[in-house]
Order: structure tokens, then sequence, then C-alpha cells
């Protein structure tokens, strides 16, 4: 990660030919980009994409020619195979009627500009949403994006993959401030993924997630969490250190009786486009006994695109396809679960 931070930090870059928000670079390096889906997000292996020669010069995953100085390089594999996203953005979904929020999604790692991803999203009833930091420099971004986009919230958090390395101190210290900024209503994801990480890094995980939930109370904010095959590990730790007023499992990945130990606990689910996969019947199960009134819906785009679109990129503007399954499964009018996921939102992320 020492390299990753030199080019970060190494000057802005932007894309030629063309204006560009600052928020369209890309999260340092390629091979940062690479390092951090391999880790956050292992399965989902970066294709071959560009590789950045110094601090001044980079390539774009997407394609693009990026520069920095009188330098430009071109070319690189498109940058939704970054994500082993393969194929075009689908279409987009009937709009809802009533407006809620994408509760978690990566802004950063997405074909789209943060700007043109709040817009289709926007067209289509998707007002808001929560775009999620993995690491320092991620989170750092969210944060920044979301200070100048008035439709985004950030969180910020060293995803579990990350912290099963360990998070020293001064990492710690940063995420609290800014969990403090006015636009930064969370901190995830955090928590646990024994799936990607072996057993003898489990105690690194574990020791990060409680400092992540000590962030969260000392803050005030919703603790944004990641579990994936730990299920009772993370049931286990939340209940030691006491859990924040307000807990989001993100990318709800329990059965019903998981989604029952939850609703015991008042713990938020959010449910993402894989509630929609084929083979998900348990977490449609969850998603048909969870409480109304603690759901949410994300996307966590790019990854988790619903059916029939499943492998191809993700965005927020895609939660309308979630929430209509989610509310077939449960019987629900479409109206009536929106109108719910948009107060316990509310009442998750604060009013905007
Ligand atoms: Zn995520």
């Amino acid at each position: 990660m020492e390299w990753h931070f030199r080019c970060w930090q190494g000057g802005q870059t932007h894309r030629s030919g063309q204006a560009r928000t600052r928020h369209s670079r890309p999260i340092g390096s390629p091979q940062a980009r690479e390092q951090r889906l391999a880790g956050a997000y292992p399965g989902l292996l970066p294709a071959r994409i560009g590789r950045c020669e110094d601090a001044a010069e980079r390539r774009s995953p997407a394609g693009d020619v990026w520069r920095s100085g009188e330098k430009t390089v071109t070319g690189g594999q498109p940058r939704a195979k970054d994500t082993g996203r393969k194929g075009d953005p689908p279409p987009a979904p009937e709009p809802l009627d009533i407006e809620i929020i994408d509760s978690h999604c990566h802004l950063d790692l997405m074909e789209a500009t943060p700007a043109d991803a709040v817009a289709a999203a926007r067209a289509v009833g998707i007002r808001r949403m929560v775009t999620v930091g993995v690491d320092l420099a991620t989170s750092r971004w969210q944060a920044e994006v979301a200070a100048e986009l008035p439709d985004v919230y950030a969180a910020v958090a060293i995803h579990p993959n990350e912290a099963a390395r360990g998070v020293d101190e001064a990492t710690f210290a940063e995420l609290t401030a800014l969990a403090r900024l006015p636009k930064v209503r969370a901190v995830g994801e955090t928590g646990l993924d024994y799936y990607r990480t072996p057993p003898e890094q489990h105690a690194a995980q574990q020791d990060s997630f409680r400092r992540h939930i000590a962030i969260a109370k000392e803050t005030g904010r919703p603790l944004m969490i990641h579990d994936r095959e730990a299920h009772a590990d993370t049931l286990r730790v939340l209940a030691e250190e006491g859990a924040p007023a307000t807990v989001v499992f993100h990318a709800f990945s329990g059965d019903a009786e998981m989604a029952k130990a939850c609703a015991d606990a008042g713990y938020v689910m959010s449910f993402a486009g894989n509630v929609t996969f084929k083979n998900a019947e348990q977490l449609r199960e969850a998603a048909a006994v969870a409480p109304r009134e603690l759901l949410l819906v994300e996307t966590d785009a790019p990854f988790l695109t619903p059916t029939p679109f499943r492998g191809r990129p993700n965005g927020p503007y895609l939660v309308p396809l979630t929430l209509r399954a989610i509310a077939a499964v449960r019987g629900d009018e479409v109206d009536e679960l929106a109108a719910t996921v948009a107060a316990t939102a509310e009442r998750v992320f604060g009013p905007w």
C-alpha cells in the first residue's frame, strides 16, 4: 500500500479532451485498484489493467487517456472488467413511484461518473445513495464525493479483507475523523469475512471489527456490516462489544433463522441483487420473514447485479429490480414497501 499512497498523492489526473470533475479520477493506481479488488472482492479478479509507470503517469482502466503534466497514456481494458463485470450496463428499469435510496454502493468502482450515476438513479426513483469505502484512500474519496454531491452519503471503514492484515492506529484515528464529517453517515463496511480469509487472520479481522464498533459508538454513526460466512461470530462480537444504536447488515447473506436473530436484536437487513439469484432460496426466505421496518435495499454496485443481468455492471439505478423482487417474495405492495424502506433509510442515515 506504500506505493499506492505515493501514487494517489502524486497529482491529479484528468481525462483528455473532456472537462471532468476531480472525482472522476481513479482511486490510486491501477495496481492499487487491483490489490484492493483482490483483497476486498476476491473472486472478482481484475482483468488485465494498465500499469502505473510512475506517479505522474497512469492509465485509465476504462481505456481512456489519462494525462498528468505532459505525458499521456492510452489503452487498457474496459474498466467494467476490473470488477469482473462483463457486458453493457443493463437498461433502466421501470421507475418507482416512491423515491428510495441505494443503501450501499461503490461509486469509485463504477464506470459511470458519480454525477452520472446519481442522475441515472434519480430518473428511476432512486433519489439517494450511500457510497462505501473499503480502505483509507477509498474512504477519503467517498467522503469527498458526498461533500460535493447533495444526493450522496458516504460510509468509511477498512473492509474486513483489508483488515485481515492488520490496521494501524493512525488509520483508526483518521477513520474516526472522517466519520464525524456531516455527509459521512455510516461506519462501514466492516465486519467479518471467513469466506476469503484463513483462520489465522480471523483474530485481526475481529480486532478491527471491534474498533469499528467503537468508532460507530463514539461518533454516533450507524455500523454497516459485511458478514460473509461468519454469522455466529459477527453476532457474538456485536453482543460482546455492545452494538451501536443502529446496525445494518449490508448485502444480507443469512437465512430465515439469521434474519430472526437480527430482528430480535433490532438490526437492519439490507438486501442486494443476489436475493434474485436462482440459487438464493434461503435469502428469499430471509427477506420474507424480516420485519418490514428493518429492511433496506442496496446494489453493492458494481457487484451483485440482479437477475436477469447477473454479471453485468451494476449501478444504483437498478435498485427497483431488487425492491420489486423483495416485494414479490413478501407479498407486499411495492409502494408500501418503498415507503417503509424510505423511512428506514432516513432513520438509519439521518435526514438529508
Ligand atoms: Zn460493498
